[in-house]
């Protein structure tokens, strides 16, 4: 049995993972990323890609993402209520979308190239905080000055902290092949869900159909998705489905946690609390503790003051989900929407596409809107 010494041991190499061990390995960092998934592994998620994911994937491959990383692109988002559909809006600059296994192993592939250290396959890893020491499988140990956890919305250190209430939603998800069902555009369903939505996004020769919502123990979310999938005139009968859990809307208090630890992506409650969008964050948190690793004394002060606006955006997007959910306002927005393709290619192009706008500032988004448009 040997020891291995370094610097940075970041558990979880899905986007989190990556997003922070490819910047450090680039910079010779002394690190390791220890997984309990041997990759290629399934992750479940739909795999839209905004711009502003899109520009951090494009700095962790210096400027060139390779084009097969992405399975589609598509230039138009379409609402619905139910199966009515309300409003089909063109979108200034396209979306991308990934299969989640394809991309997450591209990027550990990446990580490893440029000469990084993975253990993958290390399930029930046994962690000695005070020795700051991590047992692997085969005996080996490993240690490190600081402990990074990018290893999903229920991550080991949540465990540390004692967490026990935070809000969490749950995603359901099918794939179905496109002659059964097709779409170019992302399709967002309303009307199905309390305090979420489903999609069917275009995925090249298979469609994505989900649904997400607040967790809810008494939901059957297969049946919902069965449901959803009958109203699309698909017989879901033979296809798999695939579930998980994603934060929304609490951000994982670290100042309890020793200054050595960190949390990133989902293991921090950093995902969008309106969209659910949690690639950008994920690989946002990774480059900001990378930076903050790479470059300040004091790197947890450092990474939590970059993670200051992402932070307020899953706190201010929480109120505005609750607004937005609740019925009457849901009713009215469904009800305003139809043919309102100016407005949501607008909302998509500030908010989704990037954050031009904080969620504090959804009224002033609007009134901006309003000046710009007679629509
Ligand atoms: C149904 C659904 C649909 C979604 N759709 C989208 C979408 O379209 N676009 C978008 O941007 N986001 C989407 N998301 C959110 C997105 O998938 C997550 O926010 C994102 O994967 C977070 O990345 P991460 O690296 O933090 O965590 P993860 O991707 O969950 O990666 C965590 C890694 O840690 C490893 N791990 C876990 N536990 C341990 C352990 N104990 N020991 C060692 N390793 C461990 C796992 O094997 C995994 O490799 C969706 C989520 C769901 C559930």
């Amino acid at each position: 049995m040997s020891e291995h010494n370094f610097d940075i041991v970041i558990i979880g190499a899905g986007p989190a993972g990556m997003g922070c061990a490819i910047p450090l390995v680039k910079n010779h960092a002394s690190l390791c990323v220890i997984d309990r998934a041997t990759f290629p592994r399934d992750k479940t998620c739909a795999g839209l890609v905004t711009g502003k994911t899109y520009r951090l994937i494009v700095s962790l491959y210096d400027g060139e993402a390779p084009d097969d990383l992405f399975c589609f692109t598509s230039g138009s988002v379409r609402l619905f209520r139910r199966t009515e559909l309300l409003v089909d809006a063109p979108l200034e600059h396209s979306v991308r979308l990934v299969n989640r296994k394809d991309f997450d192993n591209a990027l550990v592939e990446r990580y490893k190239q440029l000469g990084g250290t993975l253990y993958e396959g290390e399930a029930g890893l046994s962690i000695d905080y005070p020795a700051k020491r991590i047992i692997l499988k085969n005996g080996d140990t490993v240690t490190y000055q600081y402990l990074l956890f990018a290893d999903g919305a229920l991550s080991l250190a949540h465990r540390l902290l004692k967490v026990d209430k935070r809000d969490l939603a749950f995603g359901i998800e099918a794939y179905i092949p496109s002659e059964k069902l097709s779409t170019d555009s992302i399709d967002l369903y309303f009307g199905y869900l309390d305090s979420g939505y489903a999609w069917v996004f275009p995925h090249g020769k298979t469609v994505c159909v989900g649904a997400a919502d607040l967790y809810d123990r008494k939901t059957d979310y297969r049946r919902l998705l069965e449901v959803i999938l009958a109203d699309l005139g698909v017989d879901a009968a033979d296809i798999p489905f695939k579930g998980a859990y994603l934060p929304y809307g609490t951000v994982i208090p670290q100042d309890d946690l020793d200054d050595n630890i960190l949390l990133l992506g989902d293991a921090g409650g950093f995902t969008d609390p309106i969209s659910g969008e949690g690639l950008y964050m994920a690989l946002q948190s990774g480059a900001y503790a990378a930076k903050a690793l790479l470059t300040t004394a004091e790197p947890k002060e450092a990474y939590l003051d970059y993670m200051d606006r992402l932070t307020r955006t899953v706190k201010d997007g929480k109120r505005v989900q609750k607004t937005f959910y609740s019925p009457p306002v849901h009713k009215l927005f469904l009800k305003k929407v139809v043919g309102k393709s100016a407005l949501v290619s607008y909302f998509f192009e500030q908010m989704v596409e990037d954050y031009r706008y904080e969620y504090r500032d959804v009224r002033r988004l609007y009134s901006d809107y309003k000046k710009t448009h007679k629509e």
